[in-house]
């Protein structure tokens, strides 16, 4: 697996694995967590939750996933922006913690912009830092101006929508994050519902090019960053099998014209999408 590298310096997997909607029912938890762990034992080794994930129950998940093998994941989670205050941040983390089962969180995120200030929300980051309870920090669906407006902060990734049908980011988010080392985490790389993505014949056209799917090729596109992290969600073992074996496909300048073609960069500065 290819590996992404956090502005600390730590290699990270490109590919990762999402967890939305995983722990919603609780007679699907263990075909999730075995989901999980398949594409652990592939080598997507980042898992991606959030507190808001069926109430805390997909972090109940990775935790089931995560049994016996803690050391080997690199385990994402995100707080609430109604969270994200002095208090809130550690009382919040705590209860990650418990979900999970472990000890720390490799990477915390705000989860989107709210109304306390950053300064107060990256002051209590950097206390559980210094605590050991999270290794880094950072943010999610912020823009550029948000990310300027963190400025010299040691954010290790910022995680926001990035598929075929929403690259607005390539104007000018990206570049910018580029420049300042910040890896940048896509997420809902298979568009969410895929249905619509997934038919787009530009993608189908690259796919019977390589023999594959075209969500593997959704999901090569995206990795052709070098600094973007992947983390698609499926509780399909073929589904995982598929996404695994993405991060090995290498498009070509015409597969890249094609998709052009079919899903057309951004010529000006966008505002970000969100889900
Ligand atoms: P996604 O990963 O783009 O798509 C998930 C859907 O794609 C599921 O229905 C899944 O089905 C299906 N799928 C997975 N692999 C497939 C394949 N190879 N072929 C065909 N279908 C496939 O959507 P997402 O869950 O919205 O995004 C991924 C992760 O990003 C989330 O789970 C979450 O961790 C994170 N996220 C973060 C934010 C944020 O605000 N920070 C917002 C959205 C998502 P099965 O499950 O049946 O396999």
């Amino acid at each position: 697996m290819r590996t992404v590298f956090l502005p600390g310096g730590e290699a990270v997997p490109c590919l990762g694995q999402g967890t939305w909607y995983m722990g919603d029912k609780r007679s699907a938890a263990k075909t999730e967590a075995d989901a999980l762990r398949l594409g652990i034992d592939l080598g997507m080794t980042l898992i991606d939750t959030a507190e808001m994930y069926a109430d805390g129950g997909a972090e109940e998940v990775v935790a089931m996933a995560a049994a016996g093998q803690r050391e080997k994941l690199f385990v994402v989670s995100k707080v609430y922006p109604h969270n994200a205050s002095r208090s809130g941040v550690p009382a919040a983390c705590a209860r990650s913690l418990k979900r999970l089962n472990t000890d720390r969180i490799d990477l915390y995120l705000l989860h989107w912009r709210g109304g306390y200030p950053l300064t107060e929300t990256v002051e209590a980051f950097e206390k559980l830092k210094t605590e050991g309870k999270i290794r880094y920090w950072g943010v999610s669906n912020f823009d550029t101006s948000d990310m300027q407006e963190l400025g010299g902060a040691a954010c290790a990734a910022n995680q926001v929508l990035y598929h075929p049908d929403s690259r607005g980011i390539e104007f000018d988010l990206l570049p910018w994050c580029e420049k300042q080392g910040i890896p940048v985490m896509a997420y809902s790389p298979l568009s969410h519902t895929t249905s619509r993505l997934l038919r787009s014949p530009a993608l189908n056209e690259v796919a019977r090019r390589h023999g594959v799917s075209p969500a593997q090729i959704a999901l090569a596109w995206g990795l052709r960053h070098p600094h973007v992290i992947s983390i698609p969600k499926a509780s399909n073992p073929a589904h995982v099998r598929e996404n695994a074996a993405a991060g090995s496909i290498a498009l070509t300048a015409v597969d890249l014209a094609t998709i052009d073609a079919g899903h057309k960069p951004p010529l000006r500065k966008m505002s970000l999408d969100l889900l």
